[in-house]
C-alpha cells in the first residue's frame, strides 16, 4: 500500500502528529494516491464541526482545537433553515436526530393589542417541514456525530480545553496556551465573535462593538404550559412578537426538541453595554420588569421562565476586509457575527464549510491552499457580508425592521441558495483542468 492510502486508513502519521511538515510530504506523493491535507481548525462550534466535517469526509486529516473543556452548546434554541439543511444532508446527517419541529412560517403578534398575523414563507419548496427548528445541542450533537463518529475519512480528532492564543497564517501554524505549536496545511478560524485567529488575518484587531440591544434567552418546558391558544394556533412555526410603540422589544418564541421545550428570545434596549461580560445571566423578575406592558398573554409565558435567564449581549461585527491570509481562513461568526434577525448566522457557517469541502478535495496540494482559500473568498464573502449587514439593518431601521418575513427577495436568496451545487460549479470552472 502506498504512504498516503494508508495514512488515511490509519489516522495521523507520527511526523504530522508532532506538527511536522517535512519536505517529504510536500512532494508529489509516489504513485496514484493522493497525500491528505492536514487541517486545524480552531473552535468546536457549529462553524468548527462542520467545516471539520467537510474535510474529513475528502480523506483530510483533522484538528479541531477547542477552548472549553466540554463539546456542547448552550443551551437554546436554533432555526435550521432549507438552505443549512442542505449542506448537512449532504453530509449525511440524519434528520430524525435534530429533533426538530416544523417551520412553515412566522405568526407576528401586537405585543400590545395579542392581535395575530400568520406568515408563511413566500418562496416555493418551504412547506411541510423543509426547515426545523432545533435544540442547539441535538445539532452539535449530531454534528459531534458526523466528525468523530464511523464514515468517510478519519475521524476528526477533537481537542478540549486547548485554547489557541497565536497563529501565523501564511506559514500554517496555530500555538497553544502551553506554547505547544501545530504546523498544518490549512488553518480555519472558527472561533467565533471574539476571535483570536481574526486579527492574524486580518492584519489588525476587529473587535465587535455593541449595538445597544442585548437578548434575555430561555429555554422553557412545555409540560408547564397551560391552555396558552397564540402558541399552538396556526401555522407550525415561530411566533415574533413585536412592540410597535416606545424602545425596540421584540420576543421571539418557539418549540424545539420534538415540541419539549419553548424557546424565548426576548430582545431589548440595553443600558449597560459597557459590561464585559458578553454572555451573562439575568433573572425572570428582570425579564418580566422590561416587558411589563405587554400583552398578559405572553406575560404567562415569560413568567414561566426558570431562574437564571441567560442575558447576551448583541454585537455585530464590521465587515472585514479580508476572510483569508495564505493558508489561513476565517468562517462563521469569527468572519460575520451579526444579530439573530434573519437567523442566518449558523446557516451561513454551515454554507461556508460546504464550500471549502468542495474546493478542497483530496489531492489538494499543501501549495494550492492559498488560491483555493482566495476562491472560498470570492465565492462566499458577498454573501456573508450581506446576512451580517442586513441582519444589522432589520433589526435597527424602522422601515426594515420584520422585513424578512415579508420579502419573497430576500427569503428566495437566503433559502433557496444550494451552497454545496455552487462551490461544485465554480470548483469545476476553476480547477479542473
Ligand atoms: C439570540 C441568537 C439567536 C440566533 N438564532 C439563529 C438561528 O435561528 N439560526 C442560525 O443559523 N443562526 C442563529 N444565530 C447565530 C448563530 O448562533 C451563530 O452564528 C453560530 O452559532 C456561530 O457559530 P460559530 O461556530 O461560528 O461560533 P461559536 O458558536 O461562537 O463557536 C466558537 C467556538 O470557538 C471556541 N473558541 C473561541 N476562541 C477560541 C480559541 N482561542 N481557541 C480554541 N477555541 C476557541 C469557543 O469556545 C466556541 O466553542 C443566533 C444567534 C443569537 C445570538
Amino acid at each position: 500500500m502506498s504512504r498516503g492510502r494508508k495514512r488515511i486508513g490509519t489516522g495521523f502519521s507520527k511526523k504530522r502528529q508532532a506538527g511536522v511538515v517535512s519536505m517529504s510530504l510536500m512532494s508529489p506523493p509516489q504513485g496514484n494516491a493522493p497525500l491528505p491535507l492536514k487541517v486545524s481548525v480552531v473552535g468546536a462550534g457549529i462553524g468548527g464541526l462542520s467545516v471539520a466535517i467537510a474535510l474529513r469526509r475528502n480523506g483530510h486529516l483533522v484538528e479541531v482545537f477547542e477552548a472549553a473543556e466540554i463539546a456542547t452548546e448552550v443551551g437554546a434554541g436554533i432555526g435550521m433553515q432549507v438552505n443549512a439543511l442542505r449542506v448537512l444532508e449532504h453530509w449525511g446527517m440524519r434528520r430524525g436526530n435534530l429533533k426538530g419541529v416544523q417551520y412553515d412560517g412566522i405568526m407576528t403578534f401586537d405585543a400590545r393589542t395579542g392581535e395575530g398575523l400568520a406568515r408563511r414563507w413566500l418562496v416555493s419548496g418551504m412547506d411541510q417541514g423543509q426547515s426545523l427548528l432545533c435544540h442547539r445541542r441535538d445539532v452539535h450533537d449530531e454534528l459531534l456525530r458526523l466528525a468523530v463518529g464511523e464514515g468517510d475519512g478519519v475521524p476528526v480528532k477533537l481537542r478540549l480545553g486547548n485554547k489557541i492564543v497565536e497563529c501565523d497564517p501564511e506559514r500554517g501554524t496555530v500555538t497553544l496556551k502551553d506554547g505547544e505549536t501545530i504546523h498544518a496545511d490549512l488553518v480555519v478560524g472558527a472561533d467565533g465573535l471574539r476571535s483570536v485567529i481574526r486579527s492574524h488575518v486580518v492584519g489588525a484587531t476587529v473587535t465587535a462593538p455593541a449595538t445597544g440591544l442585548s437578548c434575555f434567552r430561555s429555554l422553557i418546558d412545555a409540560s408547564k404550559l397551560g391552555e396558552m391558544e397564540w402558541l399552538t394556533e396556526g401555522l407550525s412555526g415561530a411566533r415574533s412578537i413585536i412592540a410597535k410603540e416606545g424602545e425596540y422589544r421584540l420576543i421571539f418564541v418557539y418549540p424545539c426538541r420534538n415540541g419539549q421545550f419553548i424557546n424565548v428570545v426576548a430582545i431589548y434596549k440595553d443600558p449597560h453595554q459597557d459590561d464585559p461580560d458578553w454572555l451573562a445571566t439575568g433573572t425572570r423578575e428582570e425579564l418580566l420588569e422590561t416587558f411589563n406592558d405587554i400583552h398578559p398573554k405572553f406575560l404567562a409565558l415569560l413568567a414561566l421562565a426558570d431562574n437564571p435567564v441567560l442575558r447576551w449581549q448583541l454585537r455585530v461585527l464590521p465587515v472585514l476586509d479580508t476572510w483569508v491570509r495564505g493558508r489561513t481562513a476565517l468562517l462563521g461568526d469569527a468572519a460575520h457575527a451579526t444579530l439573530p434577525t434573519l437567523g442566518q448566522g449558523a446557516a451561513m457557517a454551515i454554507e461556508e464549510a460546504g464550500a471549502l469541502g468542495c474546493l478542497l478535495p483530496l489531492g489538494t496540494r499543501r501549495e494550492d491552499v492559498p488560491s483555493r482559500l482566495e476562491a472560498y473568498q470570492t465565492l462566499r464573502k458577498s454573501r456573508g457580508d450581506y446576512v451580517n449587514r442586513e441582519s444589522l439593518a432589520q433589526g435597527i431601521e424602522p422601515s426594515k425592521r420584520g422585513l424578512y418575513f415579508r420579502s419573497p427577495e430576500v427569503q428566495s436568496y437566503l433559502f433557496q441558495h444550494d451552497a454545496i451545487k455552487d462551490a461544485k460549479a465554480y470548483y469545476e470552472k476553476h480547477f479542473v483542468l
